[in-house]
């Protein structure tokens, strides 16, 4: 077995690992990374990227359908149809430029990329297992199954799997959304169990592919953990788009025959559910078994490896980043942690604390949460103003047919401060730049209010909502 030693080991090649890698080799630190699967993590190969795009073709065929059906804009398409064995090969295609992309970002910034599956020796030194199959896109520097690594630093960044349910294991027609993003076929009839993130998104795009949907929520509401105003458009959404929704219920299993999810509802009654494949979206659990991981002893909060605001676990110069430390388990945050984690070692004053961490969810209408809901503001103590703008009254929302919605600003009574901004609508999910930096530098409602913002836009609407808050709203 060879012997290496390296500055900084990163083990995994997320978002969060990549990023660290490629900052703390641009800082001229020694950096080894370690990727037993395809650099880019869950993002690139089986979450954020693919299913974006199966969400994108998605609703293109809906839209070829929506105007072959009555187009209001003149348009005459016949019966257009989908070949999803294509679509898959397509959104393959991205991922495979953008997983060769990250391997050629860190050749270029000198990383060394070792493939295989790192297993935790001590705090200072793992030992790498023959890389798998799929590695093939690793790529990288030097590949080096087969070795021993010694490290000064060691950053943690193994990331999170699928969570299962114990009365519906994975296997046959239950899966999870690494298979949901791979269709070679598409089922007629599709359970989702979980109204989140990943239900929701999936469970949308599948209902435009001609599924028909049914979801399944343990808790009362669709999306939990937003507040009721901000999913009021997408529940009504989801209802003209024929998804059944049951809510406040509780999942016990397949039925016998195995073609129909046993649920028992909100009344207490037992409900079955026909289903050719069950897709779980429960929630995501930490990657923290079978790597040696605990030999470490570091402190946990939870299932997570617990973290300060320098992403230091309890043992010195080991490090945790992204989904291994849990909510919220978003690739933008592992990416901002590996970025600070790198330039900690190299000697900067770095910490981890962000004004905001935006949230979308890509569902038809897009969610966007950046900063404080009213609710949370109320829960922190604040005394806010909290203002609207509906796109029902934005000229840009008309000419793309994207009425529903709104733009709600959250700022401070006493001050304006801006603490908080949500939307809701189709295409909202490019405002989260603005609303992110809005937060980040201080922005009070009299900033937005006057700055101009480009016609027709959307982000028209977010300038409104300042004026609404001030009082002085022109469009409505
Ligand atoms: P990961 O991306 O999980 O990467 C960890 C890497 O470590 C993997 O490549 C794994 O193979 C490797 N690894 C693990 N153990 C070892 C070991 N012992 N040795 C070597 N390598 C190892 N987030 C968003 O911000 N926006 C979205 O739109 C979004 N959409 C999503 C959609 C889906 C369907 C899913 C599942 C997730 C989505 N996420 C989204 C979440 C996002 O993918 C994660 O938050 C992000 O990938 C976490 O990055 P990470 O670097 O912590 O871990
Ligand atoms: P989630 O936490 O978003 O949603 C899980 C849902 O399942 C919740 O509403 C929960 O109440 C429900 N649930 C839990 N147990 C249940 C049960 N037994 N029966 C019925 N419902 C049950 O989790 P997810 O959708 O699996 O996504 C995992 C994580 O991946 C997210 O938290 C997010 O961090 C990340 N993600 C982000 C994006 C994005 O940023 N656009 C997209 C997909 C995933």
């Amino acid at each position: 077995m060879e012997s290496l030693s390296t500055q900084l080991l990163v083990i995994g090649g997320g978002p969060g690992g990549y990023v660290a890698a490629i900052r703390a080799a641009q800082l001229g630190i020694a950096t080894t990374l370690v990727e037993g699967g395809v650099l880019g993590g869950t993002c690139l190969n089986i979450g954020c990227i693919p299913s974006k795009a199966l969400i994108h073709a998605a609703e293109a065929f809906e839209q070829a359908r929506h105007q072959a059906a009555a187009s209001p804009l003149g348009i005459r398409v016949a019966a257009p149809q989908i070949e999803i064995a294509q679509t898959v090969q397509w959104k393959d295609g991205i991922v495979r430029r953008l997983t060769a992309g990250v391997g050629a970002l860190l050749k270029k910034a000198g990383v060394r990329v070792v493939p295989g599956w790192a297993r935790v020796i001590d705090g200072k030194a793992v030992e790498v297992q023959g890389p798998a199959p799929e590695s093939a896109g690793t790529g990288g520097a030097a590949a080096t199954p087969g070795a021993r690594i010694a490290c000064e630093h060691l950053l943690l960044a193994t990331g999170s799997v699928p969570q299962s349910l114990a009365s519906m294991p994975f296997g046959g027609r239950v899966i999870s959304s690494t298979e949901a993003l791979a269709p070679q076929r598409l089922p007629a009839r599709l359970v989702v169990v979980g109204a989140g993130y990943i239900g929701l998104e999936l469970g949308m795009a599948y209902r435009k592919l001609g599924v028909e949907v049914a979801v399944v929520e343990a808790l009362e509401r669709v999306l939990p953990v937003y507040d009721e105003e901000l999913t009021r458009p997408l529940r009504a959404s989801l209802q003209r788009q024929g998804i059944a929704l049951h809510l406040g219920c509780r999942v016990q299993g397949l039925n016998a025959a195995g073609d129909a999810v046993r649920v028992q509802d909100a009344s207490g009654d037992a409900v079955e559910l026909p289903a050719d494949q069950v897709l779980v979206a429960v929630g995501r659990a930490p990657r923290t078994q079978g790597w040696g991981l605990e030999r470490l002893m570091l402190d946990m909060r939870g299932a997570t490896v617990r973290i300060d605001d320098r992403c230091r676990t309890s043992m010195r110069n080991v490090w945790a980043i992204g989904d291994l430390t849990g909510e919220p388990m978003l690739a933008h945050r592992a990416m901002a942690q590996g970025e600070m984690v790198a330039e900690i070692i190299a000697g900067q004053r770095r910490r981890f604390t962000p004004a905001a961490i935006p949230a979308v969810c890509f569902t038809d209408p897009e969610i966007v949460v950046v900063g404080r809901t009213p609710p949370e503001a109320l829960e922190a103590g604040l005394d806010c103003i909290t203002a609207r703008f509906p796109f029902t009254a934005n000229g840009r929302a008309m000419t793309l047919e994207s009425t529903d919605g709104f733009v709600r600003v959250v700022a401070r009574r006493d001050d304006h401060l801006i603490v908080g901004w949500q939307a809701v609508g189709r295409g909202v999910s490019e405002l989260s730049a603005a609303f992110s930096q809005s937060i980040e530098m201080g922005a009070r409602l009299e900033d937005v209010a006057g700055t101009i913002h480009a016609h027709p836009s959307l982000g028209e609407a977010v300038q409104e909502a300042a004026f609404r808050a001030l009082g002085r709203a022109i469009h409505v």
